[in-house]
This record gives C-alpha cells, structure tokens and sequence, in this order.
C-alpha cells in the first residue's frame, strides 16, 4: 500500500472521530478500514455508563463492515487522543479487537498509527503473534 492511499484512510479515520461517544474516559478514538473492494467503512468509539457495553473504534467499523457483507480486508487506520486535546500520541488496538482482526483479516492486514505528525505500520502479525483463531479448532 502506498504512503498516499494510507494518508487517505487516516484522514478518514480522524473524521470518523469526530463522532466518538466518548464522556466517561475523555479518549476519542477513529478507525477507518479499507475493504478489498476498496470501500472504506469507518468506526469511533461508544461508551455506556455501565462500561462493559463500550464497543472500540475499530469493532465498530469492522462489524459495520462484515454487516455490509464484507469479508476481506487490507488496512485499518487508528487515530486517538484525548477528546480536549487532540490526537497527540499513536493509539495500538487493545488486544479484544486484534483477535477480531483475526478472525476477518489476513495475516498482513495492514495496522496504520498516526500520532498527529508521523504515522507506524504493522502487520496484524506483528501485533497478535501466535493469535488463536480458526485453525485450532481444526
Ligand atoms: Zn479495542
């Protein structure tokens, strides 16, 4: 994926931020995942009072995406911060959306920080070595 494409779904990313429900921790965070049939479909993330229901960014833009029939993907992008200050600083996927990363992505999907100035690329691979998944079930 080129650094351009990647700028695009980052962009998208901190757009979709910007509807971050987010009162209790004060951490609004984006996500935009590109499709391999290159639709982009975008999350932020939901709080509840009661926190347990608090769903990720990035959940929400992959089950919007497999609602929507999608089952492959290339990249996400993943932009947080603090909702009064800003994205300042790169913002990892917690380890609840990296195993569901595995169960709709390949190994090399994509993973694309951005901290506000500069942005990091990982593998889904890197991030979730030896995940569980399909397989051991086998
Ligand atoms: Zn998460």
């Amino acid at each position: 994926m080129k650094d351009n494409e990647r700028k695009k779904l980052i962009e998208a990313a901190v757009e979709a931020r910007e509807n971050s429900y987010s009162p209790y921790s004060g951490f609004s965070v984006g996500a935009a995942l590109l499709s391999a049939s290159g639709k982009v479909y975008t999350g932020a993330n939901i709080e509840s009072a009661s926190y347990t229901p608090t769903v990720c960014a990035e959940r929400v833009a992959f089950f919007t995406a497999v609602h929507s029939g999608e089952r492959d993907f290339s990249a996400i992008a993943i932009v947080g911060g603090s909702s009064e200050k800003g994205i300042s600083s790169f913002t990892p996927p917690c380890g609840v959306c990296r195993q569901v990363m595995a169960e709709f992505a390949k190994a090399d999907l994509e993973i694309i920080l951005y901290d506000g100035k500069e942005m990091k690329v990982f593998t889904l691979s890197e991030l979730l070595p030896m995940g569980f998944g399909k397989s051991n079930l086998e």
